[in-house]
């Protein structure tokens, strides 16, 4: 509140100043004015050092673009006081008022997206940069040299001034209306009070200026800073944490606020053509190509972030698809694949058939060899069963415990038994030794079941049938196939 008030008495003392001295442009009420331009630095300092650390940098844009405005005023107030024959300091004044627009550009055009490429923000920079170049050119061809007092040169300066600062101005406005947070609409609500404020104020001054200024203008220049310093140290009005605009209004707005920069640039170097024509064709054609070079840099950046989506999402989908211990296909993709083989089968009119397979004596072995030994085994003939699948599209699945499924789309019965007279030899070749099996090893016995054009099936069916040619190849002796009850051979 203190702020405040040193502000109102400075606002007061500067008016009470020009008055006093009878023109707007004697020294000392100036200082006033760049008295009050400091107090807006400060408070925007103050606002910096209490954001947390993305909203830093939109703070300290503002911070530096107001500063530009103190080390102006300074500059001019200096040319005045000393005298500036070398033209030394307008030439810096200039420089100076046309280095304001790039911290604001920065600051109302930026997405400041935490995944943003460094070569964006590198780009943004060359526009923003560019469009202080562009303004310095056409504020010196047209302000120097018998241009200076021709009244159109200078209207021609005039609206191009107010063309920018309300450009800016509605940039601002426009990311008010598209912030999401409360902390960044609160930025944006300051940045829009200065800016708009700044435009209006700077349109009614350069116009009072051509007759003439009176003394109390330079009070003017006052008010957008004054209302910064305001702004910043008030509580935010209600309606700011009330408002919050939905996620695609917001989303648009961000992606369309850098598109400005290139219009400014565009615009600026046509501005500038009838002063400069060779530097504002080079500038318009390299505003474009910065253009499409960003916009590449951001799809390629959208590429590599879908494809790390598509990769981790393919991760998941195995994984969610995976038996823990033995690595293979699980009841869930089990069905799944069965599902889809049954119904192309349906479809096409070809034979396919599934495998179950079961592990012999496999209680005994777990009893003798203990449990470890047995997930051992149950990995190992995981392995070789989906080793001696015949093609890449045969499905090998653990159905729980100690079974296993095989689906093999257009494959006829008596292909089906072929591939399971191949998977039993498989499991033998691996001579695991089994204490209480007949044959000394560890060895499978195979159930088949087989759907043809005739017999269409459903997923539940067909794997209850080939349960049931499994039960008869245990009882007939165990490591042998079955087909189910009524073979189809193809
Ligand atoms: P059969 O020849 O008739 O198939 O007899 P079996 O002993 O193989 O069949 P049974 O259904 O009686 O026993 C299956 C055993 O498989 C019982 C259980 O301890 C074992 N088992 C099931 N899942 C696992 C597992 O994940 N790890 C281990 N080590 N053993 C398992
Ligand atoms: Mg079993
Ligand atoms: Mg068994």
């Amino acid at each position: 509140m203190l702020a405040v008030w040193l502000v109102v008495v400075l606002l007061i003392a500067h008016l009470g100043l020009a008055k006093w001295s009878g023109h707007a442009e004697a020294a000392l009420p100036q200082w006033l004015m760049i008295a009050v331009m400091a107090a807006a630095v400060w408070a925007v300092f103050m606002r910096y050092r209490r954001s947390p650390a993305l909203l830093r940098v939109p703070w300290l844009l503002m911070g530096l673009a107001l500063a530009m405005q103190v080390f102006w005023a300074a500059t001019n107030v200096l040319a005045a006081t000393l005298g500036d024959k070398s033209g030394y300091l307008a030439a810096l004044a200039t420089v100076l008022s046309s280095l304001y627009v790039i911290p604001c550009m920065f600051m109302v055009t930026r997405s400041f997206a935490p995944d943003e490429t460094r070569g964006v923000a590198v780009l943004d920079l060359l526009l923003s940069c560019m469009v202080a170049a562009l303004l310095y050119l056409f504020f010196t061809k047209l302000l120097s040299g018998p241009q200076a007092s021709d009244p159109t040169s200078i209207y021609v300066v005039i609206y191009l001034a107010d063309a920018i600062d309300f450009s800016l101005a509605a940039m601002a406005i426009l990311r008010l209306l598209g912030a999401r947070s409360f902390r960044w609409r609160y930025f944006y609500y300051a940045a829009s009070a200065h800016l708009l404020v700044n435009a209006t104020v700077a349109a009614i001054y350069n116009r009072i200026e051509m007759h003439g200024l009176p003394w109390w203008a330079g009070s003017l220049i006052d008010i957008p800073h004054a209302l910064v310093v305001l702004v910043a140290v008030r509580q935010p009005p209600r309606w700011l944490r009330a408002y919050r605009p939905s996620l695609a209004v917001s989303q648009t707005i961000a992606s369309f606020a850098p598109t400005i920069l290139t219009m400014m640039v565009v615009m600026l170097s046509i501005s500038t053509s009838r002063v400069s024509f060779v530097s504002s064709l080079l500038a318009g054609c390299a505003a474009v190509l910065f253009y499409g070079l960003r916009m590449a840099f951001i799809q390629s950046g959208h590429l590599d972030r879908q494809r790390a989506f598509n990769r981790s999402a393919w991760r998941l989908e195995q994984q969610v698809g995976r038996d823990p211990l033995t690595g293979i296909a699980n009841r869930a993709m089990l069905d799944t694949r069965l599902r889809e083989v049954l119904e192309e089968g349906c479809i096409s009119g070809n034979y396919c058939s599934v495998l179950m397979i079961d592990i012999d004596f496999f209680k005994q072995y777990n009893d003798s060899l203990g449990h470890i030994a047995g997930d051992a085994c149950l990995v190992q003939v995981a392995v070789a069963l989906s080793s001696s699948r015949v093609r890449a599209n045969d499905l090998v699945a653990r159905y729980g415990g100690e079974e296993f499924a095989v689906v093999l789309a257009d494959t006829t019965a008596k292909l089906a038994q072929d591939v399971a007279r191949r998977l039993i030899a498989a499991i033998e070749r691996l001579q695991i030794a089994h204490p209480d099996c007949p044959s000394g090893y560890v060895t499978v016995s195979i159930g088949i079941a087989t759907q043809t054009a005739q017999t269409p099936m459903d997923p539940v069916a067909m794997l209850d049938e080939a349960d049931r040619a499994l039960y008869r190849a245990k009882s007939n002796g165990r490591n042998r196939y079955e087909p189910a009850a009524v073979p189809q051979y193809g």
